[in-house]
């Protein structure tokens, strides 16, 4: 089934083309910076090279008009009618407490997710506006939304309350959620293909380490304990956001600095993380050249995230009473040897040992166990797909939709 999968975020809307039988990209691409007076519109079939435009586009309509034309091009295209797309999913970051699995769309649906703005400001608001805009250019298939907060539904009590008063929770639903859920979820289920164990006797930890950084403990198959929290402010430290710290920093700082409170929102998710440490860059490509030359913040922002990685997993490994493999992925986990090295090291207690060879071999794309054979617990690199998870979801919620018995 071929499908459409939007994500959209305050100035951009990226899209993937997918046929959902092979699991192929048809084609994908990106709109940035849209508002501004020049957007920047970029187009990649699967086997023809990146078409690149500039133009102005105002809105998320318009950015969706935009890619349904380059689609239906009768040159450049890759579909003759917009009826050859027969279902359209969308990325929603938070689904609250309301939905543990993605969902087809209808009023009460986007109801929920209005609701669940509160959760996540500066996230839903674009999701919706893409969801509206993508409903009006393809009206007649089904719309279905794959939240990142779903997969980590199963989290326990213990694990998603925080030790405030409880009315807070029960009030505002102050709670743990978890994010990169559709992340996790896939790493893991790549996973599972490769052994020859019942899921529900495994333990597994997922690192998701791009720009921004998520593990999970999962046990069998089920999100039981994850690093991001109530926002995906928390957990390790990442590109820009600063990840877990003692709340008192903040009264310190208002006090000390005399920072408004609405700085701080600011300070903690785009100047803290990498960013913040090293005083010169979130890319983990940069500070890894930066602490090559000798600069010594650099060196150290490399040694804090790797640092919370470890905490993290020996922790997680407690939490399930042991631990199978651990997977890496995203961009820092799929492509630097170094801090996956690092990461693991001196972590031979736990039964964790690295092929340093296979560590440094792994090419792009590819699925490599990367520990030595006598590791008793196995790590590997996973490379992610989000849009995948999506597309099946949809793909799955539109044939179902279809055959419902229901007139
Ligand atoms: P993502 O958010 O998944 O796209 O990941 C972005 C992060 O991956 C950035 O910090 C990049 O610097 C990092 N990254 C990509 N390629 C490499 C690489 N070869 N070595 C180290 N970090 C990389």
């Amino acid at each position: 089934m071929l499908v459409l999968v939007i994500n959209c975020g305050s100035s951009s809307v990226k899209y993937n083309l997918i046929e959902t039988e092979t699991e192929q990209d048809v084609c994908k691409g990106m709109i940035e910076r849209i508002g501004a007076v020049t957007s920047i519109i970029k187009h990649q079939p699967f086997d023809s090279k990146e078409i690149k435009d500039t133009k102005s586009i105002t809105n998320h309509s318009e950015a969706l008009q935009e890619i349904m034309q380059f689609l239906l091009n009768p040159e450049s295209g890759v579909v003759k009618s917009p009826s050859d797309i027969k279902s359209v999913g969308h990325r929603v970051v938070h689904g609250g407490e309301m939905f543990k699995d993605s969902v087809l769309i209808d009023e009460k649906v986007l109801e929920a997710i209005e609701q669940a703005i509160d959760l996540a400001p500066l996230h839903n608001p674009p999701n919706l506006k893409g969801i509206q805009a993508a409903k009006q250019h393809l009206p007649d298939v089904p719309h279905v939304a794959v939240f990142d907060t779903a997969f980590h539904h199963s989290l326990p009590a213990r694990a998603y309350l925080y030790g405030i008063p409880n009315r807070f929770y029960r009030r505002y639903k102050i709670r743990k959620y978890g994010f990169h859920g559709t992340s996790h979820y896939f790493v893991s289920r790549q996973y599972y293909k490769l052994i020859d164990k019942p899921v529900k006797d495994t333990k597994v930890i997922t690192c998701h380490l791009g720009n921004g950084a998520s593990l999970t403990a999962i046990d069998g198959g089920k999100s039981v304990e994850t690093s991001m929290g109530f926002t995906p402010l928390s957990g390790i430290v990442m590109g820009t956001r600063c990840g877990d710290i003692d709340p008192s920093i903040l009264f310190y700082l208002v006090e000390k600095e005399e920072l408004p409170l609405s700085n701080l929102h600011a300070l903690l998710n785009r100047h803290s993380g990498l960013l913040g440490l090293s005083g010169y860059a979130a890319d983990m490509r940069d500070l890894i050249t930066e602490a090559d030359n000798g600069d010594r913040r650099c060196q150290q922002a490399i040694d804090v995230f790797c640092y919370k990685i470890k905490q993290h997993i020996g922790s997680y490994t407690a939490v399930m009473n042991g631990c199978d493999a651990v997977l890496f992925t995203a961009g820092i986990g799929e492509n630097s040897a170094l801090i996956r090295s690092k990461s693991v090291e001196n972590l031979d207690y736990l039964g964790i040992k690295l092929d340093e060879k296979k560590n440094e071999q792994v090419k792009p794309g590819e699925i490599t166990k990367i520990s030595s054979d006598d590791s008793k617990i196995e790590v590997y690199v996973v490379p992610t797909n989000e849009e995948l998870v999506i597309a099946i979801d949809a793909a799955k919620i539109a044939q179902a939709s279809a055959q419902s018995p229901w007139i």
